[in-house]
C-alpha cells in the first residue's frame, strides 16, 4: 500500500490522512430559526485507496439502515485500511423527527434526485448531496427498508447487465440479489449517471429495528470493504451463512379483497406454485380468501400489516432465477 499524498476536502473542510472528522452539512433553517444540520463522519486512512459512502435514512422512517450505519461507526468498522469511508447514518433528518418517509414538504427525497438549486426543499437538499458529497466518492451503499409494514428479506438490488455491480453485490453476499431497474429521480439513478458504483440494500420494514437483518447488513458491508482491501485488521470477513440466490425477475402478489391478513409462510422461503401463503378474512366469518403462490419462487417480502386493502402488495415473489 502507498501512503496517500492526496488532499481530501468535503464542504470546504480538509481531512488529513489518518484523521476522522465529523463535518456538518447545513441544509436549512426552519421557521423556528433552528438550523438543521446533517452530520457526515469521514474517516481517512494514511494509505491511498478508494472512497466509499454509506448512506441511510433517505426515507426518515427506515430505521434499519440508520442502525446499520450507526453500528458500523460504533464498532469502528469505518476506520479504513486504505482510502476513505464516509458515513451519513441519517440523510433525511426531517423525516426521522416526524417518523415519516418523506420530507416535510411532502416530497419523497428518493424520487427527486439530482435535485435543483432553486427547487423545492427536498430538491435543494438532493442537489446539495449531489454537488457536495457524491463527486468525491467511488462507491455507495445506500441502506433502505420496506415501507408500510412490508418486510424485505435482506437483498441487494442492482441494475441488470452490469458486470462491475455483479462483482460488488457478490462480494456483499447477502442471501438475495435482485435485478431491478433504476427508478427515475432516485439517488441510485443519479449516482449511476455520475459513474458511481452503487448498491441498494433493502432489509426489514419501516419504523422497526430487527437485529437479524441489521447484522446481515453489517456483515455484508464488512465483506464489501474486504473485497476493496479497505477492511481494517480488527475485523475479519465471515463467509455468508446462506447460499446466494440471484433473482432476475420478480412480481408482487396483491390483495384481491380488503380485510384482515393472516400470513402462513416463512418470509424468505422457497414455495411451489399453488402453496397457500396466507388468507384474507372479514370480521363476520363470511369471507376467508386464500392467497396462493402463482409460480414456484422465493418470497422476498411479506406484508406484515394486520389489515390490507384490495390491491395492496402482499407478497413479493421471484419469477425467474439466474440459470433457471
Ligand atoms: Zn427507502
Amino acid at each position: 500500500m502507498q501512503p496517500t499524498t492526496q488532499n481530501f476536502e468535503l464542504l470546504g473542510k480538509q481531512v488529513i490522512p489518518g484523521e476522522t472528522k465529523t463535518i456538518e452539512l447545513n441544509i436549512a433553517t426552519l421557521h423556528t430559526m433552528t438550523e438543521l444540520k446533517v452530520p457526515i463522519i469521514v474517516s481517512r486512512s494514511i494509505y491511498e485507496g478508494p472512497t466509499v459512502l454509506l448512506t441511510a435514512g433517505l426515507h426518515g422512517d427506515e430505521l434499519t439502515g440508520i442502525e446499520i450505519v450507526r453500528q458500523i461507526i460504533r464498532r469502528g468498522i469505518n476506520y479504513p485500511n486504505c482510502g476513505t469511508i464516509i458515513c451519513i447514518p441519517l440523510v433525511n433528518v426531517f423525516g426521522f423527527v416526524n417518523q415519516a418517509r418523506d420530507f416535510p414538504d411532502g416530497r419523497d427525497l428518493n424520487r427527486i434526485f439530482p435535485g435543483s438549486a432553486n427547487g423545492s426543499l427536498a430538491s435543494r437538499f438532493a442537489y446539495r448531496i449531489m454537488q457536495d458529497v457524491v463527486p468525491v466518492v467511488d462507491y455507495v451503499i445506500d441502506f433502505h427498508a420496506g415501507g408500510r409494514g412490508r418486510f424485505n428479506v435482506p437483498q441487494i438490488r442492482i441494475e441488470p447487465n452490469n458486470k462491475v455491480l455483479d462483482v460488488l453485490a457478490q462480494a456483499f453476499a447477502t442471501h438475495f440479489i435482485l435485478y431491478s431497474n433504476n427508478i427515475d429521480g432516485s439517488f441510485r439513478e443519479a449516482c449511476d449517471k455520475l459513474g458511481k458504483k452503487y448498491l441498494l440494500f433493502e432489509a426489514g420494514k419501516a419504523l422497526d429495528i430487527n437485529n437479524e437483518v441489521i447484522e446481515e447488513g453489517i456483515q455484508g458491508t464488512i465483506r464489501f470493504l474486504d473485497k476493496l482491501n479497505m477492511l481494517n485488521s480488527n475485523f475479519t470477513a465471515k463467509q455468508p451463512e446462506k447460499k446466494m440466490v440471484v433473482i432476475e425477475h420478480s412480481t408482487w402478489i396483491r390483495a384481491q379483497y380488503s380485510g384482515m391478513l393472516h400470513n402462513f409462510i416463512h418470509n424468505g422461503a422457497f414455495v411451489k406454485a399453488g402453496t397457500q401463503l396466507g388468507k384474507i378474512t372479514d370480521p363476520y366469518g363470511l369471507i376467508e380468501e386464500a392467497i396462493v403462490a402463482p409460480n414456484d419462487g422465493y418470497i422476498i417480502c411479506e406484508n406484515q400489516a394486520a389489515i390490507v386493502f384490495q390491491g395492496d402488495a402482499v407478497y413479493h415473489i421471484s419469477t425467474k432465477l439466474e440459470n433457471d
